[in-house]
């Protein structure tokens, strides 16, 4: 068996869906079981939903459902054989009447709950792997719908909720492999329920760690991630359009990219795969023929010092300086001790004998978080940083990188650097107004050289065209 994950845009329409099909059609004596993210833009359109709910915006609301309902329906009429039809629009006009009325007590109450959030935010999954699993049908194939909530349990931590490993592998493997047997298993990604069967989402991006969970609760062979590039490439294409595809890389190299901030991979997909060492691949559904990025558990050797670029924006840059606690033993804990209460992630940390420097990329309870520590501190926050982190298993190994990257960033100001304690990554705050400059110049300062053995020079450059 092989899992087989495609993003929003690799089933955003009917043409996308019909690329998904063949794909899936060239690879069906491997049994994939597939798991399917939400279509296009939905989960950012159901949030808009709900947030126009609370807000009272009753007449935007209700026509916001209905463009969505006449998306989905308009896109899955024409994947979906004549015959089912009326069972297709059976089963939307449930899917929506249960979503309004979902969102019309939300806007009674006038409050989003990380709860009400999942639950809104699972009928994208929902939706779509119901119409790519009819799709099958009707290019000929045998399909089955499998509803994600029964298999991926997790804990309440609505909106970030974890898999409860033990209880979600036993529940996949029982109720997969005999359906893989003779149909193509379709399945949402991102949602999962609680033990008493309440929706959940994996966070943000969580189709990717759906499919990793996926693969190691029913020992695929191999986790391919399906999406709009060519494979991991050396540099966030967003921001820098020149990359290289990486054809090889570790999964620490992997999970230390996709944590800060290459999108393409959510960070925890790597863990269960890591677990039951199955490779991940990343693939491009608009190219099937690209042979995309190998992920695999052994360090990979390589002539270039590094093997991508990854940069995170919006991040904060929190300043906290205590003249008072000079040299005094618990400044570090005092001050760890604000963020984990107000449960906010700290990125990257640089101290000195009287302040401490930290970044944040989720400012949601910062000012929180600042009223106390102005307790005990004096704090100042800059905001628009951004954080560029040079990846590579060679980093530790070779001399000289700091000094490669401060030649490279000569007329940049850098705010703050880390070499992370994993060794393989380097790591500095710039202004956001800077990125794109810096990562020009360090790209060409690490790429201007290939390792063919890891890099396809010609990847990005041929997407792009
Ligand atoms: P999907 O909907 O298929 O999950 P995502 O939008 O989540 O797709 O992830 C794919 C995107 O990740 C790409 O379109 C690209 O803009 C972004 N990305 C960021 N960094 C990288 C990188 N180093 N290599 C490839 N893609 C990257
Ligand atoms: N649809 C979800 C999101 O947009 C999950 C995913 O696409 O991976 O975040
Ligand atoms: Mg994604």
């Amino acid at each position: 068996m092989i899992v087989m994950k495609f993003g929003g845009t690799s089933v955003e329409s009917a043409t996308a869906i019909e690329r998904v099909v063949s794909i899936v059609k060239a690879r069906a004596e491997r049994r994939p079981v597939v798991v399917v993210s939400a279509m296009g833009k939905t989960t950012n359109k159901l949030l808009a939903i709900a947030n126009a709910a609370i807000a009272g915006h009753r007449a935007d609301y209700i026509a916001q459902i209905q463009d969505l309902r006449d998306f989905h329906s308009r896109e899955a009429r024409l994947v979906v054989p004549l015959s089912e039809r009326a069972e297709l629009d059976r089963t939307l006009d449930e899917h929506f009447q249960e979503l309004t009325e979902l969102v019309k007590g939300l806007a009674i109450l006038g409050e989003l709950t990380p709860r009400s959030i999942d639950a809104i935010s699972s009928y994208g999954e929902r939706l779509s792997s119901y119409i790519v699993s009819l799709a099958f049908a009707h290019y000929g194939m045998k399909a089955e719908h499998v509803d994600a909530r029964r298999v991926i349990v997790t804990d309440h931590r609505h909106t970030q909720a974890a898999p409860l490993y033990t209880e979600t592998y036993a529940r996949l493997a029982r109720v997969i492999p005999p359906l893989a047997k003779d149909s193509i298993v379709v399945m949402g990604g991102f949602i999962g329920a609680t033990e008493d069967g309440v929706t959940t989402t994996l966070g943000r991006g969580g189709s990717d760690f759906t499919a990793s969970i996926v693969g190691a609760g029913i020992g695929a062979e191999e986790i391919q991630i399906w999406t709009d590039v060519d494979g991991m490439l050396t540099a966030d294409p967003t921001i820098f359009s020149g990359g290289h595809r990486v054809k090889i890389i570790s999964f620490a190299e992997a999970a230390e990219l996709a944590y800060f901030g290459a999108k393409v991979l959510h960070p925890a997909t790597v863990i269960p795969a890591v677990e039951k060492n199955i490779p991940v691949l990343i693939l491009n559904s608009r190219r099937p023929e690209v042979e995309g990025t190998r992920i695999v558990s052994e360090s990979v050797p390589c002539k270039n010092t590094v093997k991508s670029i990854a940069c995170k924006r919006k991040i904060t840059l929190v300043n906290i300086h205590s003249t008072r606690m000079l040299m005094a033993h618990g400044f570090l804990k005092r001050i760890f001790d604000v963020f984990e209460r107000f449960e906010t992630p700290v990125d990257m940390v640089a101290t000195s004998e009287v302040s401490v420097s930290l970044t944040i990329d989720n400012p949601q309870r910062l000012a929180e978080v600042c009223a106390e520590l102005c307790q005990f501190s004096e704090v100042s926050m800059e905001e628009s940083q951004a954080i560029v982190c040079l990846v590579g298993d060679n980093i530790r190994f070779t001399p000289g990188v700091a000094a490669r990257v401060f030649h490279a960033l000569e007329s940049v100001n850098i705010r703050m650097i880390s070499q992370g304690a994993s060794l393989l990554n380097l790591s500095f705050v710039v202004a956001e107004a800077d990125l794109k400059r810096a990562v020009e110049s360090l790209h060409r300062e690490f790429f201007s050289q290939l390792d063919p053995a890891v890099f396809d020079a010609n990847g990005a450059a041929d997407a792009a065209a």
